[in-house]
């Protein structure tokens, strides 16, 4: 009998097809919505991404609130995907839906600076320890306004990121590394530019490969995840940020964090936590609970050198911002969302949680005899099927296996648990019971005993 990973392929597919069938005979409701959208809506759905989710027709969504979502047939879930991060501590948090119906009613957008803005200026200060701000709507755009601010402060073009790295659909950014040589990543649609002339690609871990791609002095920034979170989980050595930031300063590059996902870390990141000075850093997803909002910082001497550009270049649009971003929705969401909801507290719970799913996880793969393994960031756990933690985005693809994880998320779903799609990310929320965490646990252990050889 076919084997991988552990697993009995045969059983593991019979299982499969008797989850998917169940899944439709379930959920009537969703199944005409399913055809009805069919005509209106590209695959199906109003983003193409979700159609990406393991079940046979897309779960549509009736309402979410703390950890729990309930879809349209009816049926009840405990959330660990948690809108992949944007609802990481729990779906419409109180202070955040208290302050959007307050500020509804006051004007939504105006392309004009509120107080909010402000405040949520210095308690990103605070937090971060960069001293100036800008804002975005969504992390993906903050990403390519930094790249773009980091490239106009320096006057370089190159940027520089690891093998695996995600950063959202930033163009620059999709570049892998394929036996040695940068490629654009195959997979992407309508992309005609050559973006290898412009993006640099190096493993994650590797000191020398960074120095190396470095050197010549033509890296405006390097643009990095502090523990890459996309292809499976890879943390980073223990003195592995301190020689970096060494060596990206040697060379006159900047370093530019990618915070979106490692806020699990806690109130103040990866960066906090470990001390790191980058010069840029980019926050999203989860900043306004849910709301489109995204912010990125800048040290005191990059904010200088930016401003500095701008006046220095012709008269004229940046290329840079969007008319809804800092709009002030979204400036009341993020002000209470960080006062009330990103808190120490709710923090503290969930790491609670995330130890004792981490813990679980590996006492069932210990008593399955499974190679594989767990890592965690803070409130965020990645089960991944390789013996030992990846140290790099090659090793971490090498641990990926579509046709396992769709078998466990579909097992899941259908039992009451979501988890994210793409890869096996569980995040744990301050509304997270222990209780939930243990039913994930116990319907994990039915599906190993279903499949292990
Ligand atoms: N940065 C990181 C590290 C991410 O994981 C993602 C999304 N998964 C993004 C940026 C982009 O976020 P968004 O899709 O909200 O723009």
């Amino acid at each position: 009998m076919a084997k991988r990973h552990g697993i009995d392929l045969g059983k593991m597919r019979e299982l499969h097809e008797r989850e998917r069938a169940d899944f439709l005979a379930r959920r009537p409701r969703a199944r005409a919505l399913a055809g009805q959208s069919a005509g209106h809506l590209l695959f199906g759905v109003p983003l193409h991404w979700m159609d990406d989710w393991p079940t046979p027709s897309p779960l549509f969504v009736a309402e979410a609130q703390g950890a729990q979502l309930t879809d349209v047939d009816g049926h009840r879930y405990v959330d660990f995907c948690l809108g992949d991060t944007g609802a990481m501590f729990g779906h419409s948090p109180a202070p955040v839906a208290a302050a959007i119906a307050r500020e509804s009613a006051r004007g939504l957008t105006a392309m004009l600076p509120g107080e909010d803005a402000l405040w949520v200026a210095e308690a990103l200060a605070q937090r971060f320890g960069l001293p100036v701000w800008q804002f975005a709507l969504s992390a993906s755009d903050a990403n390519r306004f930094a790249i773009r601010w980091a490239r106009a402060a320096t006057g370089r073009d190159q940027i520089l990121v690891f093998n695996g790295c995600y950063h959202g659909t930033v163009d620059d950014v999709f570049v892998d590394l394929e036996e040695g040589q940068a490629k654009p990543r195959a997979s992407l649609l309508g992309q005609v530019y050559p973006l290898t002339e412009h993006t640099r690609v190096v493993e994650f871990n590797d000191l020398a490969a960074l120095e190396r791609a470095l050197s010549d002095g033509r890296v405006a920034c390097v643009l990095a995840e502090p523990a890459m979170t996309n292809i499976g989980m890879v943390l980073p050595d223990p003195d592995y940020w301190q020689q970096a930031q060494a060596i990206i300063r040697r060379h006159g590059s900047l370093l530019l964090l990618d915070e979106t996902h490692t806020i699990s870390c806690g109130p103040g990141g990866f960066t906090a936590l470990h001390g790191l000075r980058p010069d840029l850093l980019v926050l999203g997803k989860p900043l306004a609970g849910g709301l489109p909002a995204a912010a990125y910082g800048f040290s005191a001497e990059l904010a200088a050198r930016a401003q500095q550009a701008k006046r220095d270049a012709p008269a004229g649009h940046s290329g840079i911002g969007t008319t809804l971003s800092a709009n002030r929705l979204s400036c009341a969401a993020m002000r209470a969302n960080l006062a009330e909801v990103m808190t120490d507290d709710a923090y503290q719970i969930m790491f609670e949680r995330a130890a004792q799913l981490e813990r679980g996880l590996l006492e069932l793969f210990v008593r399955f005899d499974l190679p594989w393994c767990v890592t965690r960031l803070g409130a965020r756990c990645e089960f991944q099927f390789v013996p030992r933690p990846p140290r790099n985005g090659s090793e971490a693809a090498a641990g990926q296996d579509a046709e396992l994880e769709q078998s466990i998320h579909l097992y899941l779903l259908n039992r009451g648990l979501l988890i994210t799609p793409f890869h096996n990310m569980l995040l744990l929320s301050p509304h997270t019971t222990a209780q939930d965490v243990d039913r994930l646990l116990a319907v994990f252990d039915q599906w190993l005993r279903a499949v292990r050889m």
